[in-house]
């Protein structure tokens, strides 16, 4: 059966996205999707804007997040659906992870300018106003002033894991953002599991401590999944009893390649997927 596309995996200016809340919910109309979860980095400022813009259409907005966590010092995202955006000890969370991004960003400008590129901490926050700022925001910012030829370029010489002006951050374990998640009424699901370049047996390990620790899902479909990834996310999920969600992980021009709803064009996440998150939802009285 056929039923109209969903995104659960989606950026805006508010973190490292090009288009506001509301400009995604007119594209995600363009695109017939039913629902989308927005859910930028650490955040949730742009949840009661796309609520507001989607109230004149049939779509339906997810309230989410994507935390940045760190497993034996392997970066990994877990992702919150259901998030119940006016939650206070949440927001105030979201605000201290604010607060390390700021002082690592400070740092890692001061490292571009000693590399002789012309950036600002001001002038970066003036690019991005309302917005966590991540390592994405920074490359745009690169390319639109001149500073490198393109956004590889930016990650290649200057902000990827292993560069000169790279400065990591202290990063929440899983644990800590699936609690999070729950105290703030949402489900928490391990975002793209197979970027993590860990072999199936690892992977397996981290989903059954997770799935112990309350994990409820992993993102079985998405974007860049080569044939036969999805396939094996969903039996996996299937033999860890954990729920699955799938989305596009849209960031418009700073991922060009992705776009809302089809990801690199085959990419159908149906609403079914939904139903049986809002099913458990339901049954988990979150
Ligand atoms: P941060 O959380 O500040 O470390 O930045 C992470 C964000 O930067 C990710 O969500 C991506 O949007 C972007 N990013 C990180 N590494 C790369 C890369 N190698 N190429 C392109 N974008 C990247
Ligand atoms: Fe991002
Ligand atoms: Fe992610
Ligand atoms: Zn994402």
């Amino acid at each position: 059966m056929y039923t109209k596309p969903i995104d659960l995996h989606v950026h805006s200016t508010c973190s490292d996205g090009t288009y506001t809340p509301t400009e995604l919910i007119s594209l995600a109309s363009d695109a017939g999707l039913s629902a989308i979860a927005l859910t930028d980095h650490d955040s949730i400022a742009g949840i009661q804007e796309a609520v507001q813009a989607a109230s004149h259409t049939d779509i339906e907005i997810i309230p989410g997040v994507e935390l940045s966590c760190d497993y034996d010092g392997q970066e990994v995202h877990m992702l919150g659906l259901y998030i119940r955006p006016d939650d206070e000890e949440f927001s105030a969370k979201l605000e201290e992870f604010g607060r390390v991004r700021e002082s690592r960003n400070k740092h890692m400008v001061e490292l571009l300018a000693e590399e002789g590129l012309d950036i600002t901490y001001e002038k970066l926050i003036a690019a991005n106003p309302d917005s966590v700022i991540t390592r994405g925001n920074i490359a745009r910012y690169l390319v639109e002033n001149g500073c490198v030829k393109d956004r590889s370029t930016a990650f290649s010489k200057y902000l990827g894991d292993d560069c000169c002006c790279f400065v990591p951050r202290p990063k929440i374990s899983p644990t800590e953002a699936i609690t999070l998640i729950h105290q703030a009424g949402g489900l928490a699901f391990l975002a793209h599991p197979l970027l993590y370049h860990m072999n199936l047996e690892s992977l397996t390990e981290l989903l059954t401590k997770l799935k112990t620790n309350g994990l409820d899902g992993l993102e079985a479909v998405y974007s860049t999944y080569q044939p036969g990834d999805e396939r094996n996310m969903k039996k996996l999920a299937e033999e860890l009893d954990l729920l699955i969600s799938g989305g596009s992980d849209f960031h418009g021009s700073n991922k060009p390649h992705i776009r809302l709803g089809v990801g690199m064009g085959w990419l159908y996440v149906p609403y079914e997927i939904l139903t049986r998150i809002q099913d458990a939802k339901t049954q988990a009285k979150r």
